[in-house]
């Protein structure tokens, strides 16, 4: 693991004067880059042929370092250019998934937003739960095996496959039947059935919330909040029940696009609740705990509980539903604020009050 004084090393050895915020030109770099650019920041973006044309048409990066696949970014050559150019990476999903975790932990000698340890508790299902439970919010009943089956369950499958092959089972009969069914069509495998994850489903409305925690203030902010557009799933529910039933379509959930959203004002004091008690967990379990953006995907039940089934311990893309602010992130000042420009304002906080120790790693 690439330790704090390395990184603060490095960035000793920066013009501060010069700062730039970098990122991966996917997921939430637009409004990175914006919100950077319009603290006065000057903005790089790492990008690829083809690739580069949101960047380069709404104008948000100031210079773009190119690379053959994104999974270069991980190189030394690239990593040169940053340190040439006093860079702070933004990370977000995508940069980490091209990167590669091992990589962010052990070779990415970038000064990067946030704190690069806790980013393993987002991506390993057994970290977030720990994570997740022990701060004490509610999370769906988890099933050690398909033969515990006793109310209705979603049923999920490793890695990133955008919930291709996710299905529903209300008794262990339905799940081997279903399973067997996908595996006939090529969609799932023997192992992919042996280490499904099975969980109890949730019936309630969708809220992703996305929170910043400032070390600098030391307080939780609720910045946005969106709901998922997801495929085929939102498309199937269009269809009457009658014809869904005789068209024996498999549902997904690959995430197409994000609706923003505000939740029932009464509930907010729930929504703080579960950010002030994850930060709190998070600063115990992973030192120094979360910093910057991070986002909590919750169902909201009947009785009003927020039940959170995943959780994202960096920028989630659901934060590009409120690039010109959200109703939430407006209250603080006024303003229409980005979770781009609010990440950009904590740097330059930092810089202004030599504290940046306290946001990188
Ligand atoms: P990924 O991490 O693979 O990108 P994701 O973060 O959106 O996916 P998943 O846990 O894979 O989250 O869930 C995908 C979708 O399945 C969710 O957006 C939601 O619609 C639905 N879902 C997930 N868990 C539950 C649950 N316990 N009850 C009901 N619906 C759920």
């Amino acid at each position: 693991m690439i330790s704090k004084d390395e990184i603060l090393e490095i960035f000793d050895k920066y013009n501060k004067d010069e700062i730039t915020i970098a990122t991966l030109g996917s997921h939430t770099a637009l409004h990175i880059l914006k919100g950077a650019k319009l603290e006065g920041f000057s903005t790089v973006c790492i990008t690829m042929k083809g690739r580069d044309v949101p960047y380069k048409r709404f104008k948000v990066a100031d210079k773009f370092i190119y690379v053959d696949k994104f999974s270069d970014i991980k190189n030394e050559e690239i990593q040169e250019k940053l340190r040439k150019l006093n860079a702070i990476v933004v990370p977000h999903g995508s940069f980490i998934a091209y990167c590669g975790l091992d990589n962010v932990e052990n070779n990415f000698l970038v000064p990067m937003f946030g704190n690069r340890k806790i980013l393993r508790w987002e991506s390993e299902r057994g970290l977030e739960g720990k994570l997740l439970r022990e701060a004490g919010l509610r999370v769906p009943k988890k099933y050690e095996s398909p033969e515990d089956i006793d109310t209705t369950v979603i049923v999920k499958f490793p890695g990133a496959r955008g919930g291709r092959g996710y299905f529903i089972a209300s008794s262990t009969e339905e799940f081997y039947k279903k399973a067997e069914d996908l595996k006939k069509r090529g969609i799932l495998t023997d192992e992919d059935i042996a280490n499904a994850h099975i969980e109890e489903y949730v019936v309630g409305t969708n809220f992703c919330i996305h929170y910043f925690y400032s070390p600098l203030k030391d307080e939780v902010e609720l910045m946005g909040m969106d709901k998922r557009y997801e495929s085929n799933i939102d498309g199937l529910v269009r269809i009457p029940a009658k014809d869904q039933l005789e068209m024996n379509i498999n549902p997904s959930y690959v995430i197409t696009g994000n609706i923003p959203v505000v939740i029932r004002e009464s509930l907010l004091p729930q929504v703080f609740e579960m950010g002030d008690k994850l930060v709190a967990k998070a600063k115990e379990l992973v030192p120094p705990g979360m910093i910057g953006p991070f986002c909590l995907q919750s169902l909201c039940n009947e009785n009003l509980e927020l039940v959170v089934f995943e959780m994202s311990a960096r920028i989630d893309g659901g934060t590009n539903s409120f690039m010109n602010g959200s109703a939430y992130s407006f209250l603080y000042n006024g303003e229409p604020l980005s979770m781009g420009q609010r990440i950009a304002r904590e740097i330059k906080m930092a810089l202004q009050l030599d504290m940046v120790d306290k946001i990188i790693s």
